[in-house]
């Protein structure tokens, strides 16, 4: 279905940036990788999809290395068809123990930088007629949690920020949307995990129960693979008038 064109997936070398990217490059995708951490790895599962893969080392909180990898990814693919804003970060704390450095960085990673990159793609996008901004934002784009104070306000930034977009692309063949996830075991949530463990002297198994039990109806992880699934589904034919959604995938607990 995507065969041609080229994704570009922000935060790509774990989790779920690297689900969303697997599922495109097996649509045919060539695929821009981006994130820290092994870079190898992610590059050889892609590769192994048989189509083209290029990555970009760029900080997501650093709107010139963002130009960088925009510019990177037009010179070598010749353009970015489908754009995944992915990136994220959490810090967990009361609102006013609430590091100030921390809070820049979340809006920086979670929110500033899907600005960057969408008014960077935008121009290539409207001018071929055809492309898909998908945001990845979290439930709690849509409902809020304690302590979670920068990363609650990105996800519902970045909600509104795929509203705009949708509405100034509504009569275009470009269309952004945001996907909501509930609990996904990645590294950045297995740091959750650890620590509710340690604090109350729980085993990693009693104490993912306890994270699903308290916020997810369905007491099951969604999984990168299924999130995967679903860009691809925005990417389709079928999805060309699905526009400023906010799809939760999240096990019901935004349905509480
Ligand atoms: P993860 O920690 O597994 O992956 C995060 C990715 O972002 C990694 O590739 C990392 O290298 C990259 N990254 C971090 N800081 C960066 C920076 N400054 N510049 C470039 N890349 C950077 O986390 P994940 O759980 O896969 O999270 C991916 C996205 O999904 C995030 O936006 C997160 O908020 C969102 N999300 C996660 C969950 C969950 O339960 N895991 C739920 C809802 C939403």
């Amino acid at each position: 279905m995507l065969k041609g064109k080229t994704a570009l997936v922000t935060g790509s070398t774990s989790g779920i940036g690297l689900g969303i990217a697997k599922a495109l490059a097996r649509q045919g995708a060539n695929i821009v990788l981006n994130g820290f951490g092994d870079v190898e790895g992610p590059k050889a599962e892609i590769a192994a999809l048989g189509v083209k893969v290029g990555y970009h080392g760029a900080d997501m909180s650093k709107p010139a290395e963002i130009e960088a990898m925009m510019h990177y990814a037009a010179e070598t693919f010749g353009r970015v068809d489908v754009l995944v804003n992915n990136a994220g970060i959490q810090h967990v704390a009361l609102v006013e123990d609430f590091p100030p450095e921390r809070w820049d960085a979340i809006i920086a990673i979670n929110l500033s930088s899907a600005f960057h990159t969408s008014r960077l793609a935008l121009p290539a996008m409207k001018a071929a007629n055809w492309g898909r901004i998908i945001n990845v934002a979290s439930v709690h784009g849509l409902v809020a949690s304690a302590q979670k104070a920068a990363y609650v306000a990105a996800k519902h930034g970045i909600v509104g920020l795929t509203k705009v977009t949708a509405l100034e692309t509504a009569t275009t063949g470009v269309t952004c949307n945001a996907i909501c996830p509930g609990w996904v075991l990645t590294p950045l949530v297995q740091k959750q995990v650890d620590a509710r463990a340690a604090a109350e002297g729980l085993s990693n198994e009693e104490a993912k129960k306890q994270l699903l039990a308290e916020k997810e109806p369905s007491l099951q992880f969604t999984t990168p693979e299924e999130l995967g699934e679903l860009a691809v589904f925005f990417c389709s034919e079928a999805a060309k008038n699905v526009r400023g959604a906010a799809w939760n995938m999240d096990g019901g607990w935004a349905a509480q």
